[in-house]
């Protein structure tokens, strides 16, 4: 079976107590009933501890966050069960965390997490690179249909080249229409040729008065993790900036994203949650990085808020196409 991993993949190292923000922050942590079990029949004060902490709702544990922390995270930024037992104790998610695993039966992809912060700089500061692929034990057989995932396969290779090739605004409106030509694919049609300086024309044309506050509210609508996000949605930044290394943040996810297309084969909503991203993180400005992990702690990890956003692609003023085209011409 093939593995494939981004070339900064194996780069990444916990910045832990030195973390400026933690995942042991603002989100409760699920615990699965492995580690579950082995908590619960801990011995000595830590056990104690994790008796009293650890809450069951629905079959399913969790440590509930206390002040807007795990409560077991210590004073000096560490996390008191890997102090004690070693990271062999940590439940899935914590061990696991930023690491991504897409598993499609006869191949993997692996990424991290912008929502990390040691993640998100080495997702902005890695220059595109080839992804490592390696030979992995074990032989499943695909999960997916063979020609829908040979169409995903080839445009999003497609996707990533339009990245390379154009500044940010053209990248970003040529990736919209391009997600069509790969929809269209998709369902049964034919490659069509592309023509990108038609294309950029025809988004010009089609682009409406583009309304930042309208982006801006349908994101303070979705479910809110933290009051610094809330806050960056309140009112109009005064320092929007798209510089070009948010594309890096589109290449992830486009990365990221794309294939998942395989499961329901929406790529037009997976387009434009990713489009919509990158544009909400250059209007809210500061440093990209940082704006761009806070979007993803808040959107990424939220299953609930990444659904809303693709049924909202279809539905929303804020994501129509020539809403989106109308932002994006407000960067010329
Ligand atoms: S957010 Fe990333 S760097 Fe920070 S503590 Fe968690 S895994 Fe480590």
């Amino acid at each position: 079976m093939k593995l494939y991993q981004p070339s900064y993949y194996e780069q990444f190292q916990c910045l832990a107590g030195a973390c400026p923000d933690s995942c042991c922050q603002e989100w409760d942590v699920q615990v699965d009933e492995v580690a579950a079990a082995r908590y619960l029949a801990l011995s000595g004060p830590l056990g104690e501890d994790l008796r009293q902490k650890l809450k069951q709702e629905d079959g399913e544990y969790y440590l509930q966050i206390v002040e807007r922390r795990c409560p077991m995270w210590r004073s000096d930024g560490l996390c008191r069960i890997q102090a004690e037992l070693g990271e062999g104790a940590l439940c899935t998610v914590c061990r696991e965390f930023p690491r991504l695993r897409h598993d499609y039966g006869d191949f993997v992809e692996l990424g991290l997490e912008l929502s990390c912060p040691e993640a998100a700089r080495l997702i902005f500061s890695t220059a595109p690179a080839p992804w490592v692929e390696r030979e992995m034990p074990g032989d499943e057989p695909a999960g997916y249909d063979r020609l829908d995932m040979e169409i995903l396969l080839r445009t999003r290779k497609k996707a990533l080249d339009i990245l390379e090739q154009y500044s940010f605004a053209d990248a970003m409106a040529l990736l919209l229409l391009y997600g069509y030509r790969a929809q269209a694919e998709l369902d049964g049609g034919e490659a069509e040729p592309w023509e990108p300086q038609g294309e950029l024309a025809l988004a010009r044309r089609a682009a409406i008065p583009g309304d930042w506050a309208l982006l801006r509210k349908f994101y303070a609508e979705l479910e809110i993790l933290t009051p610094r996000w809330e806050k960056l949605l309140e009112a109009a930044p005064s320092h929007s900036a798209f510089p070009e290394k948010l594309l890096r943040m589109v290449r992830c996810n486009i990365e990221r994203y794309w294939l998942q297309a395989i499961s329901d084969l929406d790529l037009v909503g997976r387009v434009k949650m990713i489009l919509a991203a990158a544009l909400l993180v250059g209007h809210l400005g500061g440093d990209p990085v940082v704006t761009a992990q806070l979007y993803s702690k808040e959107i990424d990890n939220s299953i609930d808020n990444v659904e809303t956003i693709l049924d909202a692609a279809y539905t929303h003023p804020a994501l129509t196409d020539r809403h989106l085209l109308g932002l994006i011409t407000t960067l010329y």
